[in-house]
């Protein structure tokens, strides 16, 4: 699995970092960033819960 923000969406609530903070933080503005871009199959279903939490879908999976 792996993932992406879109930056022109993503708004800074950081909603993706609270819920998988191992594939997700926060760049130097408070926007989202993407920690592992290629997400580890045992963090999956915390990538999953982030993408779900975003209030934007701003996150992308492939
Ligand atoms: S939860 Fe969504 S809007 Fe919030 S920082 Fe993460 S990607 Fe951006």
């Amino acid at each position: 699995m792996k993932v992406a923000i879109d930056a022109s969406v993503c708004d800074g609530k950081g909603y993706c970092k609270r819920f998988a903070p191992e594939v997700f933080g926060l760049d130097e503005w408070g926007y989202g960033k993407v920690l592992v871009e290629e997400v580890p199959p045992e963090q999956e279903a915390n990538a999953r819960a982030a993408v779900e939490a975003c209030p934007l879908q701003a996150i992308r999976t492939a």
